[in-house]
């Protein structure tokens, strides 16, 4: 630890106020000190920075941490989903085609809600290679000491990620539950598809079963409960 955050003084550029010193230190207050970001360790540089000082180095394993965090939950994400998703692949391509015809029976309003599970593997393979590099950028700029650089792309690159992992986040895990979420009507309707459904594998097939089942219960459930508000309904006009 002692050696991640020692300052390699070549590394660093000339401070800023003239005292040709490395500029070897971040100011966690610049708007408090004239937007001077980093400073020296000149008695007259620094004096104006005794709010509070961190090494340049400690800042950027912090960032390097930080990013490290978020490219490992990533990564948990696409352990669970896509490298699952072969098993699933010829399933999901049944309902994606059963959903899809769906779509087109109802309107573009309702259009928009449906969401396919193929196409969100394909997002959570691309963010993994976008966070990947992004964070490989990062050790770079890193060696380079160009800590500004590094919260440039922290700020606009990062928080791009973010965002689009945050869309992807909530699928967690690959099983008959997430088929369920993601397809619950198209599984509903008894749509038939003979040339991908001959590319099931028996494991598909399990699926495939238990899920129709799923389907018949509940569509049980909505019909007991319409006719228990119905009994209920009758029941009250009995008593008047
Ligand atoms: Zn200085
Ligand atoms: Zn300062």
């Amino acid at each position: 630890m002692q050696t991640a955050t020692a300052v390699e003084i070549s590394k660093c550029k000339q401070c800023a106020c003239g005292s040709k010193l490395a500029a070897q230190y971040v100011c966690l207050l610049p708007e408090k000190c004239n937007n001077q970001f980093l400073y020296c360790d000149d008695e007259n540089c620094s004096s104006k920075h005794d709010h509070r000082m961190a090494k340049i180095t400690s800042v950027m394993q912090h960032l390097k941490n930080q990013v490290g965090e978020f490219r490992e939950k990533v990564s948990t994400l696409k352990s669970n989903l896509s490298d699952l998703f072969p098993t699933f692949e010829k399933l999901v391509k049944f309902y994606t085609a059963s959903q899809k015809a769906l779509s087109q029976k109802n309107s573009p309003q309702d259009g928009k809600k449906y969401r396919y599970l193929d196409e969100l593997v394909a997002k959570i393979d691309k963010l993994y290679n976008e966070v990947d590099s992004y964070s490989l950028s990062l050790d770079e700029l890193q060696i380079e000491y160009k800590l500004e650089e590094m919260i440039k792309t922290v700020d606009v690159q990062g928080e791009r990620l973010k965002e689009e992992f945050t869309e992807v986040a909530t699928l967690a895990k690959m099983d008959e539950e997430l088929l369920w979420n993601i397809y619950e009507e198209a599984i509903s309707t008894d749509y038939v598809n003979q040339e991908l459904m001959d590319k099931f594998s028996p494991s598909n097939w399990n699926t495939y079963h238990g899920l129709q089942i799923k389907a018949l219960k509940s569509k049980l459930d909505k019909k007991e409960a319409e006719f228990q508000a119905f009994k209920t309904l009758v029941e009250q006009k009995l008593q008047i």
